[in-house]
């Protein structure tokens, strides 16, 4: 009971704060799910991060193209973009996901991932952004200042990556940590459709948002 009363407070206040905000044409995002195949990520009481980084993929694709958005995704199901006889899974996995973003050569790229922590009280998200990629930060500030106004908890600042598939991103690149696996109450939020759809939602108003900062404004 108490969760639902707190999801609904959080939803109203996201809704109540933003208005719906709406893409300028041919803005195109990649959506990166974290892990997959081979690799589950982090893995806490059962809970695969993997699993949960493409369910929120999903929530977020449905968003962004409701708003007018083109979406594509880097893995659109639970397995991975490595061949199976690669020496180097990872490698291989990391290299194919960066190959597809360079031939689909969006506007932007945001990966979903889950943190993990030895203490089980931390919770909160935290966005990353490409260092060497104009735009990037102010994607990543975005998002988290979105989030920060909606009263969604935040771990720490925005912060550079090394994280290989946003550094070496042709375009500007976030990577959003959505939420630790090690806390129960984050762990359980996680996995509510509710919960994922105020991520979503609060993901694509900033990240429409900041596209309209250098472009032609159009709200409704
Ligand atoms: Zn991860």
């Amino acid at each position: 009971m108490c969760a639902v009363i707190i999801l609904l407070g959080l939803w109203l206040d996201a809704v109540q704060s933003t208005a719906t905000v709406i893409a300028p044409e041919q803005f195109h995002v990649v959506l990166d799910a974290g892990h997959g195949g081979y690799d589950n990520g982090a893995c806490v009481d059962g809970v695969s991060e993997a699993g949960l980084n493409l369910q929120i993929v999903k929530v977020l694709a449905t968003e962004l193209r409701n708003r007018g958005c083109a979406v594509s995704l880097t893995r659109v199901d639970s397995e991975s973009l490595n061949p199976p006889y690669a020496k180097n899974k990872k490698v291989a996995d990391m290299a194919k996901r960066r190959e597809k973003i360079r031939t689909l050569n969006p506007d932007l790229v945001i990966s979903i991932h889950l943190n993990t922590y030895p203490l089980s009280s931390v919770s909160g998200l935290q966005c990353f952004y490409a260092n060497e990629t104009t735009g990037s930060q102010d994607y990543a500030t975005a998002i988290q200042d979105q989030f920060n106004r909606s009263g969604l908890p935040i771990y720490k600042a925005v912060k550079p990556t090394d994280f290989n598939l946003v550094e070496h991103s042709p375009c500007p690149a976030v990577l959003i940590e959505c939420g630790f696996l090690t806390n129960p109450r984050e762990r359980q939020l996680l996995q509510t459709a509710s919960y994922q759809q105020i991520l979503a939602y609060n993901i694509a108003t900033a990240v429409i948002t900041a596209k309209h900062k250098s472009s032609t404004i159009r709200v409704c």
